[in-house]
């Protein structure tokens, strides 16, 4: 392990939530994740699910660890769902600063939705047929 991920390993948010350093209303756990209440929530029952190891980001999760978080994920929508009574559940994560991440440890989002909760989707662009061959083409690649 480098310095570099000790460090953000010792000073994480939510590595220190894991920890038991850092107080969370926390709504399940198990050997290798954790799910506990976003502290400014979305909508009300806004729930991260977390590996307890730390990693920065998906790309970067080992896809053992990351198939536990999604299954924790899955399992944590359906309460979420059923305890709050919501209309719908969007399972969301970013990676990346542009992507809005502001935490850099691996977490997926668990938003209770309700039917004129306000939110809008958003928007699709109109794009030709051939930027849309050209990207495919370009991810393809990049696989
Ligand atoms: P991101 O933008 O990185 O995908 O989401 C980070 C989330 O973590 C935000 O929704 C933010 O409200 C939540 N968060 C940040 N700090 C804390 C904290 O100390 N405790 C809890 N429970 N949630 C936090
Ligand atoms: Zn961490």
């Amino acid at each position: 392990m480098t310095d570099e991920s000790i460090s953000n390993k010792t000073n994480c948010i939510f590595c220190k939530i894991v920890r038991g350093e850092v107080p969370a209303e926390k709504v399940y756990e198990d050997k290798d994740t954790l799910a506990f209440l976003d502290i400014r929530p979305n909508n009300v029952g806004h729930t991260l699910v977390v590996p307890k190891e730390h990693y920065e980001n998906t790309y970067s999760t080992p896809d053992n660890v990351l198939c536990a978080v999604i299954k924790t994920a899955k399992k944590v929508a359906v309460a979420v769902k059923k305890g709050t009574g919501a209309d719908g559940i969007n399972i969301t994560n970013n990676n990346d600063s542009p992507a809005g991440q502001l935490i850099f440890h691996t977490h997926f989002h668990i938003v209770p939705r309700f039917t004129d909760d306000g939110f809008k989707h958003w928007p699709g662009k109109e794009v030709r047929e051939d930027t849309l061959k050209e990207a495919a083409e370009k991810i393809r690649k990049s696989l």
